[in-house]
């Protein structure tokens, strides 16, 4: 078995999220090499075969030519499968080879056991095992799910493409406004999840957070829901935090939201469901119904 990891550079930085692609290969014993578009001194640390085509020629985000260019290492390499992270860079390379090479897309990938793969279904409640039709396969790998390698110098092939004509330009990044908290800096953070059951028992979470000097930070069902600004949220498509002390309250620990804050130093969750998956990764769990629970914890440690 056969894997083509593509790495992701982005602003003259790899993205961490590359070495949970080696990871991945490395954890089921797949055969790896790498197609990465970068600048020369690109610090990229990997034990294998990496072809490179040049950031300041391909751009960094062009998946027209990019594609082109993977299209040409596959054909080389022969790869099973292509492997992408589940990322915006991911997804929009991802389905355009599937259908070039025809060979299934599978996406949001969390596990993987001899061919078939784990993906999250039904807002990530369930798991369903997914075996592609065809021999070959694209995948995209849901980001925290699989623990990153990065060790190793790479040899580097240089990959040129003459004649590929873009029909899509790169010109720059735009941020967006930074508004609300910056949670990244915070030593502990209060996080609300869709179990509080209703906007107005956040005012519980706020308490605890202001006894303990805390930040508040939500699951994206809350700011969803308008309960929360979008500033607030945790997780692969909110912020990455790494709190001294994470505070899960009514969080299920989906693997979407335990990606943006599983590097916290010790986790708090309460849950009502001694099976909710927050459970895996907390260092304390405790079953409660959290708008009992808060309160009483707020109380104490107000008189402490
Ligand atoms: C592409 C994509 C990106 C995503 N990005 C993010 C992201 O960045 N961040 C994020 O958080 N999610 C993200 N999600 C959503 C994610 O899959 C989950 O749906 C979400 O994290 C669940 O939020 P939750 O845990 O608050 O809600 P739920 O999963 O509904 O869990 C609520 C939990 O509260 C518990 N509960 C209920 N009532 C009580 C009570 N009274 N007392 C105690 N416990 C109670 C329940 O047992 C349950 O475990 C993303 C999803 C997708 C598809």
């Amino acid at each position: 078995m056969k894997a083509l990891l593509i790495g992701e550079y982005k602003q003259g930085k790899l993205e961490e999220s590359t070495y949970e692609l080696v990871g991945f290969a490395k954890q089921f014993g797949i055969d790896n090499v790498m197609f990465l578009v970068a600048k020369d001194d690109v610090d990229l640390k990997y034990d294998s075969k990496v072809y490179i085509a040049d950031a300041d020629k391909y751009k960094e985000y062009n998946p027209d030519i990019h594609t082109k260019l993977i299209e040409e290492v596959a054909e080389k390499e022969n790869p099973d499968y292509i492997i992408f992270s589940h990322s915006s860079y991911g997804w929009d390379m991802a389905f355009r080879l599937a259908v070039k090479l025809k060979v299934a897309p599978i996406s949001e990938v969390i596990g993987y056991n001899e061919g078939t793969f784990v993906v999250p279904c039904c807002n990530s409640k369930f798991r369903r095992d997914v075996k592609p039709k065809t021999q070959k396969a694209v995948i995209t790998l849901q980001g925290g799910a699989f623990a990153p390698v990065s060790e190793g110098t790479p040899q580097i092939e240089k990959i040129d493409a003459e004649g590929i004509e873009p029909s899509v330009e790169f010109i720059d990044y735009e941020m967006p406004p930074k508004t609300g908290v910056d949670l990244t800096k915070a030593e502990i953070i209060v996080s609300v999840g869709r179990g509080v059951g209703k906007k107005e028992n956040i005012e519980l979470e706020k308490e605890l957070a202001q006894t303990l000097g805390a930040e508040i930070g939500a699951s994206r069902p809350v700011v969803d829901s308008e309960w929360l600004d979008q500033s607030y949220q945790v997780g692969t498509t909110g912020q990455t935090v790494a709190p001294k002390l994470y505070i899960a309250c009514g969080i299920s620990g989906a693997i979407q939201h335990l990606a943006g804050m599983k590097k916290s130093g010790f986790v708090v969750a309460i849950n009502k469901d001694k099976d909710a998956p927050i459970g895996e990764i907390a260092d304390v769990f405790v079953v409660a119904d959290v708008n009992e629970f808060v309160p009483i914890l707020t109380k104490k440690l107000k008189s402490a």
